[in-house]
C-alpha cells in the first residue's frame, strides 16, 4: 500500500489541515490525514451511489459479501452512506479448503457487528461440487470457472431474498484488469459489450459503488476504520492470468499515475459511443436446464458444469 507517512525529520503535513499526513494521492498530488482522507473515500463513494451506482430509496440491495477487504469496506460504508437503505449480505461459499472458513466468519462477523441480515449459500448446494472438486488437477482454471458460477450463484441467492439491486466490492483495480484482460484474450464480445447488455429478465442489476476507487485506499480506508483482521489469501489467487495483469498495472500506475482510471475510463467511452449504433438486440431466452437467462440453448454456467464429467455437476432444481 501507498501510504506516506513521512520521516521524523520532515513529516508531510495534510494539505487541507495541516495534521501528520497518512497518505499522498498521487494523481492530485496531495497529502491527506486520515480524517481527510476517509473524508475524501466517502465523498467520492457517495457520488458514484448518487450517479452511476444507482440506488434508489426503494430498492433492496443484495450485498455481495465475500469477507474478504474490499466487500467488507462496501458493507460498512453502504450502511454508513444508506442509513435507511434495505441492506441483506449474501455470501458464497465456493467451498475453498484453508481459505473459506476464515473469510466466511469474517463477513458474519461484520454483517452482525452492523445488524445486517447474512445469507449464505455453498456451491456444493447449488452445484453438487466444491470450487476445489472442479478445480481438481487445473487449478489455472480455478479463478475462470469461480467467476462464471459465483456470479450465478450470487445472482440465484439476490432473487431468492427478494433484491432489485446487487452491490459488488469491485474496485477500481479490479475493473481496469477486466478491461485488459478482455483485450489481452482478444475476446470481442466483451470488449464491445454494451452499457445496457448483461441485464434482462432474471438477472438482478449489479452496482459497483467501489468501482471508481483504487484497491490501496479501500484497503486503507478498512485499516483506518479497524475493520480488518489478518485474513488467508485464496490459494488460486496467483494461478491466473488477473495475477499477472494485477502486476503490470500496478508497476504502470506507480509510474504513470492515473493509468487505471484512464484505462477504465476508455473503455467506458468505447461503450457509450456503441450505444449510439443501432443494433438488433441479441434474444436472452431461458436455460433448458436451469431456467436462468441464457444466449443459447443452456447459460454460461450449466455449459461449463456440462464440460465436466461425473455425476453431481448439476445445478440443484432445488434452488
Ligand atoms: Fe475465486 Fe480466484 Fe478469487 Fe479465489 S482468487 S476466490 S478462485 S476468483
Ligand atoms: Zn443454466
Amino acid at each position: 500500500m501507498e501510504t506516506d507517512t513521512g520521516g521524523p525529520s520532515s513529516p508531510p503535513a495534510c494539505d487541507l489541515c495541516g495534521k501528520p499526513a497518512v497518505y499522498l494521492e498521487r494523481h492530485h498530488n496531495r497529502h491527506l490525514c486520515g480524517d481527510h482522507f476517509i473524508a475524501d473515500i466517502e465523498e467520492r463513494v457517495r457520488r458514484t451511489l448518487r450517479t452511476v451506482a444507482g440506488i434508489l430509496p426503494q430498492d433492496r440491495v443484495a450485498v455481495a459479501l465475500s469477507g474478504g477487504k474490499d466487500s467488507t469496506v462496501l458493507l460498512h460504508l453502504l450502511r454508513r452512506l444508506l442509513p435507511r437503505a434495505d441492506l441483506v449480505a449474501v455470501t458464497v461459499d465456493e467451498g475453498i479448503d484453508g481459505y473459506r472458513e476464515a473469510t466466511l466468519r469474517s463477513a458474519d462477523a461484520n454483517a452482525h457487528r452492523l445488524g445486517i441480515e447474512h445469507i449464505t449459500l455453498t456451491f456444493s448446494d447449488l452445484y453438487g461440487k466444491t470450487l476445489d472438486d472442479l478445480a481438481g488437477v487445473q487449478p489455472a482454471r480455478a479463478c475462470g470457472i469461480c467467476g462464471i458460477l459465483r456470479k450465478k450463484a450470487i445472482n440465484t441467492l439476490a432473487r431468492r431474498v427478494g433484491a432489485s439491486k446487487i452491490a459488488t466490492g469491485h474496485n477500481l483495480d479490479d475493473e481496469a484488469q477486466s478491461v485488459l484482460m478482455n483485450w489481452l484474450r482478444g475476446d470481442r464480445d466483451r470488449v464491445l459489450r454494451r452499457p445496457d447488455e448483461g441485464a434482462g429478465p432474471g438477472l438482478v442489476p449489479r452496482v459497483k459503488p467501489l468501482g471508481g476507487i483504487p484497491e490501496r485506499e479501500v484497503a486503507l480506508y478498512g485499516i483506518l476504520k479497524g475493520l480488518f483482521v489478518e485474513l488467508p489469501e485464496c490459494p488460486y489467487m496467483h494461478t491466473a492470468l488477473r495475477g499477472e495483469v494485477r502486476g503490470i498495472l500496478t508497476s504502470l500506475e506507480r509510474d504513470r499515475p492515473g493509468t487505471m482510471g484512464r484505462v477504465v475510463e476508455g473503455q467506458r467511452r468505447l461503450s457509450l459511443q456503441l450505444a449510439c449504433i443501432p443494433r438488433a438486440a441479441r434474444p436472452l431466452r431461458s436455460c433448458e436446464r436451469c431456467g436462468d437467462p441464457a444466449t443459447g440453448q443452456l447459460c454460461q454456467a450449466c455449459r461449463l458444469l456440462d464440460s465436466f464429467s461425473g455425476p453431481g455437476a448439476r445445478v440443484s432444481p432445488g434452488w
